[in-house]
């Protein structure tokens, strides 16, 4: 197997409906806490923390399209709910005891500071969390190609995928009980298997700047720490 990188900086990325919970819509604060306590462990450990949130708890621009909206204001909502999904992070953080500061590609003068790269780096260097929230600021892109964006942009040792499942599948787990996780595969496998790791976008860019990826389940107590720590956790991507 490769060699896993040493992590000194890491991209986290949530989704939306992992802030959840179980209900069908918004944010649950328990989540929240428990999600804020695992990333305290690792900054404990003095590792760099960047996260991106992802929005499709509140609103996705696919789904408001087939509501009857148009696809660029949908999506425009969509970017708007990540930055509410940061701002209840990032209280979540600061109660947690650790500093946090969220950004937004999408500038919101008195909310949270516009994305600026250099600025990112430092506060991560002084142990602050920075989150990364409006996605890439554009349409018809993803909070997991902002993930990889942001990763790459900020050198991050792994971009770290968390997810309701333990790592990637060759089919969906939950209704197939015969599908097997993978412990690693290269971006090429999932993008020809169509394994929907993330999108084709995301995929693409891991791959083409040698970003490795971890796919991981965050609801398993400690497993932020053992993927960052090198141990067998999730499914680990790399390019080919
Ligand atoms: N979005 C966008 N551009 C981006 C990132 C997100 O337009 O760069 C919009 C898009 O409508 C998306 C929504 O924001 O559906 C929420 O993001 P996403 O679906 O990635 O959230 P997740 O599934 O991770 O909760």
């Amino acid at each position: 197997p490769a060699q896993r990188p040493s992590c000194n900086r890491i991209l986290l990325k949530m989704s939306g409906e992992a802030l959840m919970g179980n209900g069908e819509f918004g944010i649950s604060p328990e989540v929240l806490d428990r999600m804020a306590g695992e990333i305290r462990q690792v900054v404990n450990l003095g590792v760099q923390v960047g996260l991106v949130v992802g929005g499709g708890n509140l609103f996705r621009g696919a789904a408001l399209q087939k509501a009857g909206l148009g696809r660029v204001t949908g999506d425009h909502m969509g970017m708007l709910a990540t930055v509410m999904n940061a701002l209840a992070m990032r209280d979540a953080l600061e109660r947690a005891g650790l500093r946090a500061l969220a950004m937004s590609a999408i500038p919101m003068s008195g909310v949270v500071e516009r994305y600026d790269r250099m600025r990112a780096i430092r506060h991560m260097e002084k142990g602050r969390v920075v989150l990364f929230s409006a996605g890439t600021g554009n349409p018809f892109f993803t909070t997991d190609t902002a993930a990889t964006l942001r990763g790459i942009e900020i050198e991050a040792d792994l971009v770290l995928k968390a997810t309701k499942v333990d790592g990637v599948y060759s089919d969906d787990p939950v209704t197939n009980p015969d599908a097997i996780r993978y412990d690693e595969l290269s971006f090429d496998e999932a993008i020809s298997k169509e394994l929907r790791v993330m999108d084709l976008t995301a995929l693409a860019l891991c791959r083409d700047h040698n970003m490795p990826l971890c796919v991981f389940n965050m609801n398993k107590q400690g497993a932020l720490q053992r993927v960052v720590a090198g141990e067998a956790e999730g499914t680990f991507l790399v390019s080919g």
